[in-house]
């Protein structure tokens, strides 16, 4: 029985990756429902490789003209997504919608008992608590795609979590991690843009290279593990070999280790619990040589500690943080704000917009809106 899966963003850097996955699976899994939003054309690609999938475009405009291009009737907008999610076929939704247009989608799948493959961290850290306690309510699993979370989710498979002293997230560093103060002071898009181990979209590119990827991911194994902020460490590890940790309280360490590739991750979730031979590269240990392992200049890199604040404080804080990030990242790559303007601009929201200890669902987007108003000034 093939698992019958809906990609949220499949024209994304993730989408890729799972299409690979989907690809070299495709007696495991079938794809039923893809949605896109600016790139028509490789929606188009995808609307013609996967014939019986329902296809969502970004507005009206694309659904006409690709309704138009393959003859079949096409979804469009945050409507289109919501069809998608419920869709009666599916079994499991996979968000990889970079930022927060992905939640409500994300809610919606829940509450039609499907199971939620998250990449879109964002949605966890706007609403961790909400999307959890639906997927309590709800027959349907929340599966971890980011790697890092995907490899702690693997750690703790078999465990009892009463055992967990700590969860050792693995960060790259990013482009800066030998940087000064003052070449951080300089740094422009492009160089931003080029990770030293991953190659994944604009916005995520930005945040590994502020460490708000980071910080953002803190909070999300927060909410996906349940787990309160103290025990939650960062420790830079260049190779990205190691894509996480879980330290017991005996003090042994469980670690996953894989080639520096989203279609493992990507696979595991969609296969989960079953593992099968994938798309992934085998690991060559002995080509990799060494792992190394450091502490995180959290001094140069703000991100971590304001990220570990509100994740702490939790409420409205970890809303605000992930809007004002997601507002300086595009001002950053429109040449409209510095590098350290990113962090900047993140602490002064947190500090303005006014705090809610318990937040509905339209108090947190009212949060998120107010802080980006902040950082447009
Ligand atoms: P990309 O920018 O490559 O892709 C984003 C996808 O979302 C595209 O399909 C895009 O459509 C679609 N999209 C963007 N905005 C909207 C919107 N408002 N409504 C509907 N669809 C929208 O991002 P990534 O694939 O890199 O990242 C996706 C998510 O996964 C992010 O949250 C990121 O943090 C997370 N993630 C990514 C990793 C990676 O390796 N890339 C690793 C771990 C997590 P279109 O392009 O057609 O406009
Ligand atoms: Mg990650």
């Amino acid at each position: 029985m093939k698992k019958r899966v809906v990609v949220l963003g499949a024209t994304g850097s993730i989408g890729e990756s799972t299409m690979r996955v989907a690809r070299a699976l495709s007696d495991k899994i079938e794809i039923v429902g893809i949605s896109g939003r600016n790139n028509t054309s490789r929606l188009l690609d995808l609307a013609r490789e996967f014939p019986s999938a329902r296809i969502c475009a970004g507005d009206v405009a694309g659904a006409t003209e690709l309704s138009h291009e393959i003859g079949r009737p096409i979804l469009h907008g945050e409507q289109g997504l919501m069809e998608l999610a419920s869709l009666q076929d599916a079994e499991l939704v996979l968000v990889a919608i970079v930022g927060t247009a992905g939640l409500k989608p994300a809610l919606h799948a829940l509450e039609s008992d499907k199971d939620l493959a998250v990449a879109s961290k964002e949605i966890l850290v706007m609403a961790g608590e909400l999307v959890m306690e639906t997927a309590a309510r709800m027959s349907g699993r929340v599966l971890p795609v980011d790697s890092e979370h995907n490899a702690i989710f693997q750690c703790l498979e078999g465990q009892d979590p009463s055992r967990v002293k700590r969860l050792i997230l693995t960060c790259s560093g990013g482009p800066f991690r030998k940087a000064s103060s003052a070449d951080l002071a300089s740094v422009t898009p492009e160089q931003a843009l080029k990770h030293p181990t991953w190659s994944m979209g604009r916005k995520i590119s930005i945040d590994s290279a502020t460490l708000f990827n980071k910080g953002l991911e803190m909070i999300e194994a927060r909410w996906l593990f349940n787990i309160p902020m103290e025990k939650i460490d960062v420790v830079i590890h260049p190779q990205s070999i190691v894509h996480s940790m879980v330290e017991f309280v005996d003090g042994s360490i469980l670690a996953q280790m894989s080639s520096t590739d989203m279609a493992l991750p990507i696979q595991f979730a969609l296969t989960y619990p079953e593992r099968y031979a994938g798309p992934c590269a085998p690991l060559d240990l002995a080509s990799v040589g060494r792992l190394d392992f450091e502490a995180p200049r959290t001094d140069l890199f703000p991100a971590l500690d304001l990220a570990r604040r509100a994740g702490t404080a939790g409420g409205t804080l970890p809303a605000v943080l992930n809007a004002a990030n997601e507002a300086a990242v595009e001002a950053f790559l429109a040449g409209k704000l510095s590098f350290p303007g990113i962090w900047e601009s993140v602490a002064r929201a947190m500090d303005t917009v006014p705090f809610v200890e318990h937040p509905t669902l339209d108090q947190l987007i009212e949060a998120d809106e107010a802080a980006r108003e902040i950082v447009a000034g």
